[in-house]
C-alpha cells in the first residue's frame, strides 16, 4: 500500500514538474499574497548503518542536499534570517519567491557536510542550536545509543559556530536543553528562552538573536508571551506548509526535508518530488491536517 502511494505521489510530481504545473504553482503563490517558504533540515550525511537508534527522518544525504541547494538557488530568492526578521517586524511584503533555509539542533555534520556546499553556492542559511549541547559530549535523548558507538562529536563546537557565523550562516536559539515546553514550568521556559539567547549573543558579538525555534515544535501560550516581551519578532514551529501573510509569526510553518520524503520508486532522490513539495502544491491534497502526534520533527 505504501509503495503504491509513493508511486502515485512520484508520478504526480513528475507530471507536475515536467508539464510546468509545479512552476505555475510557484508563480501563483506570489499572487496569493507574498509567501515565505521555510525549509527545515536537521542532519546532512548518511546515517551509520549500525546506529539503529538514529532517526532516519532527520537525515538528508550530502548528494541530495547539494542538488536541492543548486535547485533552490536558481528558483527562489533565498533570504537571510535578518531579512525575514526585518520584513516580519515591519509588516513588509516578502519579495517574490522568498525562501529561508533552516537547520535545527546544531549537529556537527552541518559544519562538515552542509556548510561547504552553502559556502560554494553562496547560500545564506540559519541554524537554531540548543546551547547546552554546543561543544560538549552530551547527546540528545534520541541519540544516546548512537553516541556510545562513535568517537566524533555529534554537535557543533563554538569554533565551528564562529566560523560559520562569519561566512553566511546565522545562529539563533533553540532553547538550552531541548526539553519540550509542554513539560516545563513557566520559570523553566523563561530560562530556556532567555538563557539560550544570552549564550549565543555572548559568543557572537553584535548578534541580535530575535527569532527562535521551539524544541520539537511544541508551542505554548506562555512561551509565546516570553518571546514577544523579550523582543523576539518571530518563532519557528514544525507545522507543515508555506507561510502566507496571515500565518502566526510566532508559529511559522516549515517544510521538513529528509531523504525518505523524496524517494522515487527506484529508490533515488527525485528532484521533481522535492520541487513540487516545496511549492505547497501537495498540501492541497492533505485535506486532514497532520495530527500533532504524527510529527516526528525534533
Ligand atoms: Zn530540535
Amino acid at each position: 500500500m505504501r509503495m503504491i502511494k509513493r508511486t502515485v505521489k512520484w508520478l504526480f510530481c513528475v507530471i507536475a514538474y515536467y508539464s510546468g504545473l509545479t512552476w505555475a504553482f510557484r508563480v501563483l503563490n506570489n499572487f496569493l499574497g507574498r509567501r515565505l517558504t521555510v525549509l527545515l533540515y536537521h542532519r546532512v550525511g548518511e546515517p551509520e548503518f549500525k546506529d539503529k537508534s538514529l532517526i532516519k527522518e532527520m537525515f538528508i544525504s550530502q548528494k541530495s542536499f547539494a542538488q536541492q541547494m543548486a535547485y533552490v538557488k536558481k528558483r527562489y530568492r533565498i533570504l537571510s534570517i535578518e531579512e525575514v526578521e526585518y520584513y516580519l517586524a515591519n509588516g513588509k511584503r516578502f519579495p517574490l519567491n522568498s525562501m529561508l533555509i533552516t537547520f535545527d539542533d546544531g549537529y556537527a555534520d552541518n559544519y562538515y557536510n552542509a556548510y561547504p556546499i552553502l559556502k560554494k553556492l553562496q547560500i545564506r542559511a540559519s541554524a537554531f542550536v540548543a546551547t547546552d549541547f554546543v561543544g560538549t559530549q552530551r547527546a540528545f535523548w534520541w541519540d544516546e545509543a548512537a553516541k556510545q558507538e562513535r568517537q566524533t562529536m555529534l554537535t557543533l563546537s563554538w569554533m565551528e559556530i564562529a566560523e560559520m557565523a562569519a561566512n553566511g550562516v546565522a545562529f539563533r536559539p533553540h532553547s538550552k536543553s531541548h526539553r519540550s515546553f509542554l513539560l516545563l514550568a513557566e520559570d523553566e521556559m523563561r530560562d530556556e528562552i532567555l538563557g539560550s539567547k544570552e549564550v549565543l549573543e555572548e559568543l557572537l558579538p553584535g548578534l541580535k538573536a530575535i527569532s527562535f525555534a521551539y524544541p520539537g515544535g511544541d508551542v505554548t501560550p506562555f512561551a509565546r508571551n516570553i518571546l514577544k516581551n523579550a523582543g523576539f519578532v518571530c518563532a519557528f514551529g514544525t507545522r507543515e506548509g508555506i507561510n502566507s501573510p496571515g500565518t502566526d509569526r510566532y508559529n511559522l510553518r516549515r517544510k521538513g526535508i529528509w531523504d525518505g520524503a523524496f524517494l522515487s520508486p527506484f529508490g533515488t532522490f527525485s528532484l521533481a518530488m522535492f520541487a513540487t513539495e516545496i511549492t505547497g502544491l501537495l498540501d492541497i491534497f492533505r485535506l486532514a491536517p497532520v495530527r500533532r502526534e504524527d510529527s516526528h520533527w525534533l
